[in-house]
């Protein structure tokens, strides 16, 4: 390794070790007779002190023409001093470049200058090198991680299912088409039914945390048309009640997590991760409807839950996320199983947090006859279904999942105003590079 040291990492207490360090020139500071160097890797910043008379003097000359931005590698000597950043410097002995930067930058690094969302996605690379995305990316790691810990703690089963497909899951129009051979082919806009085979398979518990992609023509702050899906179908389950319980428990898992382990770099930044609690608030579809009316948004029945009224119950609900219930099956695919025929409920919820729909869920119908009578009422055509529906002929057990949108999440938790924010490259209407 051309480092054994990272920047973040030196302190005081290592005063006289000898340290190689190795990233990006932060700033470059030249008063005469010393110079000051910062280094920047992705724990943090380190100042390099180089008083001339203590320095070789190559290493002097060479810290004056460092360009801002050049990768470089240092060997040298911690110091520990009062007056430096963070009370402690490094004198170099030495100083490699290891790839030098052009010196008109798109993007300035050290965020001294203000650029907006659209010029720092056109310059990703340069702004990633920025705390506070690095810092988007370290809590989206230790979400992932959190998630993986609780799911396989249940006895949840990593699954990869196809993203290139042949029929649409819901029939909808948000799909993206591809070339495949001679055949229409589609990306999938969900492992929806190909969890549900796996019900069918005898996996019992199985989660997916992959992409899905959108076909949605909209741009808004929380649509993508390429995101991650953090998914799981589990057997033998009762009611809805298990998969929401197996939601809850997870966020506050991986909620937790994130607040054990990036507190101080996010206080920084201002930001307070909630700490969302189980078991979490629950309301039927009929309640929030009553709830907006008295907030004088009127929302018939049937329809689904506008973004208006999806923000009122964020105000409501505060900092709580909270269940909705028992939506009407006219808002719900053709897998949810009903609950009441006669109020034309279904066991279908979904979960929302500071105004913003972060998963929905289900108990699936698992019964043959019901589901193939299910597709044809949503009017598509059973043939379309055929290999998903043989997975219902031979004993499938009574099951339910849900899909939680792992960007709907991020964006949320850490309350930034725009989902592309925690998305390393996103993909919307516009945006189909880098
Ligand atoms: P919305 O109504 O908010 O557009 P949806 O009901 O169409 O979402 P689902 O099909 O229920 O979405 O997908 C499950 C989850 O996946 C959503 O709750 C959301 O967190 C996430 N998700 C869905 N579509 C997108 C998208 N275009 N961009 C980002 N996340 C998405
Ligand atoms: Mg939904």
């Amino acid at each position: 390794m051309l480092k054994d040291t990272y920047a973040g990492d030196v302190s005081p207490d290592m005063d006289g070790e000898r340290v190689r360090l190795a990233g990006w020139v932060h700033e470059v500071r030249d008063l005469g007779g010393i110079k000051f160097v910062l280094l920047r890797d992705r724990t943090g910043v380190v100042q390099l002190t180089l008083p001339k008379a203590k320095v070789p003097e190559d290493t002097f000359e060479r810290a004056g023409k460092l360009r801002k931005e050049s990768v470089i590698s240092v060997v040298g000597e911690v110091k520990a001093n009062e007056k430096a950043p963070g009370g402690v410097e490094v004198i170099p002995e030495r100083i490699e470049v290891l790839s030098e930067s052009e010196t008109h930058l798109p993007l300035d690094p050290t965020g001294k200058v203000d650029a907006d969302l659209d010029t720092r996605l056109d310059a990703r690379v340069l702004d990633l090198r920025r705390e506070e995305p690095r810092t988007y990316f370290m809590v989206r790691n230790t979400f992932t991680t959190a998630v993986r810990e609780y799911l396989e703690n249940h006895g949840f089963v990593e699954v990869h299912t196809p993203k290139i497909i042949a029929t649409a899951t819901e029939g909808g129009t948000e799909l993206f088409p591809v070339v495949y051979f001679e055949r229409d082919a589609y990306l999938a806009q969900s492992p929806q039914l190909y969890k549900q085979m796996l019900m069918g398979a005898g996996f019992e518990r199985v989660y997916e945390i992959g992409p899905i992609f959108r076909a949605e023509e909209h741009n808004t702050r929380r649509h993508l048309n390429e995101a991650i899906s953090i998914d799981i179908e589990m057997s033998f389950i009762e009611d809805e009640e298990e998969p929401m319980e197996v939601l809850e428990g997870m966020l506050e898992h991986a909620f937790e997590r994130v607040r054990q382990e990036h507190s101080e770099e996010l206080k920084r930044m201002g930001i307070e991760v909630p700490e969302v609690e189980a078991p979490f608030e629950r309301i039927t579809y009929e309640e929030a409807l009553d709830i907006l009316s008295e907030h004088g948004i009127e929302v018939e029945w049937g329809e689904d839950i506008p973004t208006e009224g999806e923000r009122k119950l964020g105000e409501v609900f505060e900092d709580e996320p909270v269940f909705v219930t028992e939506w009407p099956k006219e808002t719900r695919p053709f897998y949810t199983m009903v609950k009441d025929e006669e109020k034309g409920t279904t066991r279908a919820f979904d979960l929302l947090f500071r105004g913003i729909e972060l998963a929905s869920g289900a108990q699936r119908e698992h019964r043959y006859d019901v589901l193939r009578a299910q597709i044809e009422e949503d009017g598509l055509n059973p043939e379309s279904f055929e290999k998903y529906l043989e997975a219902f002929r031979y004993g499938m057990p009574p099951h339910g999942g849900w899909g939680l949108g792992l960007e709907r999440t991020l964006m949320t938790m850490l309350n930034v105003p725009n989902i592309r924010e925690v998305t390393l490259f996103p993909r919307d209407r516009k945006r189909l590079e880098p």
